[in-house]
C-alpha cells in the first residue's frame, strides 16, 4: 500500500509525513502538514510583484524591479505564498497531477494568507486551461482555487479568460521562449465582464511570470482597471543569480590583495 500512496485518490496515509489520515476527512493531507507550510521570506523584493532578490541593487527609488518600473509587467501587483520547492511543491503536484482536487480548499487558504488584508476586488479570475488539457485532467486547478477564494472573500468568480490556442508545456523554457509561446494564447470571453473592474488573477505557480503577464495584458486591453495576481508558489531564482555572481575563483582579486 505505502508504495502506491501518491497514485491513489483517497490515500489512507498523509503523502507528506506518512501518518495515517482521519477517514472522515476528504482532504488527502493531514492538518499538521498543511499548518506547517512556511510562507516565503525574502529580505529584498519588488514592492509591486514581490520577486525575491539577492539585494536592493535591482530596485529603483520606489522599490520597483525593472519589469514593474518599465511597465513590462502588465499586472499591478503580484503575491505568492511560498517558494516552489519542498512540501508546497509536492502538494501542488498532488493537486494538479494526482487528481487530489479536494486540496483546493486548504490551498486556497494559503492564497488568502498571501494577499494583503487591505486588498479589494470586484471579481476573481482564474488562468484558463486549454479545453483539451482540462478534459484530460478533469478540472482546471486554477479555477478550483479561484472558486474557493471567491467564496471566502464573498466576491464573484468570473471565468473571463479563454485559452484560444493550446501552448506547449512551459517547463524548462526560458522567459523569452515562454512569452513567444503564449502570444495570442488567451482571449477575454466577454469584455463587459471585466470593464472598469479590479480583478484578482489566480494561478497555481509563477515561474517567469509570462502566463500571468499574457493574461493581464488581455484583461487590461479589454478594459480591466486594476489587476492583482496571486499564486500558491513562486520560483526562487536567487540561488541561480548567486551562482553567476560568485565565480568559484577570482585571480584578479587575490592578485591585488597580495600586492597591497
Ligand atoms: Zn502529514
Ligand atoms: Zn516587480
Amino acid at each position: 500500500m505505502a508504495g502506491n500512496l501518491l497514485g491513489t485518490l483517497l490515500p489512507d496515509s498523509c503523502p507528506l509525513c506518512f501518518h495515517s489520515l482521519d477517514n472522515f476527512s476528504r482532504i488527502p493531507v493531514c492538518p499538521r502538514c498543511l499548518d506547517s507550510l512556511a510562507a516565503a521570506q525574502s529580505e529584498y523584493a519588488c514592492a509591486a510583484c514581490h520577486i525575491p532578490l539577492l539585494n536592493g541593487a535591482a530596485l529603483n527609488e520606489d522599490g520597483l524591479c525593472l519589469m514593474c518600473s518599465t511597465g513590462a509587467s502588465r499586472f499591478d501587483g503580484a503575491y505568492y505564498f511560498g517558494f516552489h520547492e519542498g512540501e508546497l511543491r509536492l502538494l501542488i503536484q498532488l493537486f494538479k497531477y494526482r487528481g487530489m482536487a479536494s486540496l483546493a480548499g486548504p490551498l486556497s487558504r494559503l492564497l488568502l494568507r498571501a494577499l494583503p488584508e487591505s486588498g479589494s476586488y470586484d471579481a476573481v479570475v482564474p488562468v484558463p486551461l486549454h479545453w483539451r488539457r482540462r478534459f484530460a485532467r478533469g478540472y482546471n486547478q486554477s479555477a478550483l482555487l479561484a472558486g474557493e477564494l471567491a467564496r471566502a472573500m464573498s466576491v464573484p468568480m468570473r471565468e473571463a479568460l479563454g485559452r484560444v490556442r493550446a501552448t506547449p508545456a512551459q517547463s524548462g523554457l526560458t522567459g523569452a521562449v515562454r512569452r513567444r509561446n503564449l502570444r495570442g494564447a488567451f482571449a477575454v470571453r466577454r469584455p463587459a465582464d471585466v470593464v472598469g473592474m479590479r480583478l484578482l488573477l489566480v494561478d497555481d505557480v509563477l515561474t517567469t511570470g509570462a502566463t500571468l503577464n499574457a493574461c493581464a495584458k488581455e484583461l487590461k486591453s479589454a478594459g480591466a482597471r486594476h489587476i492583482t495576481a496571486v499564486t500558491l508558489a513562486r520560483a526562487d531564482r536567487r540561488p541561480f543569480f548567486r551562482s553567476i555572481q560568485e565565480p568559484a575563483t577570482s585571480p584578479h582579486y587575490s592578485y591585488s590583495k597580495g600586492a597591497s
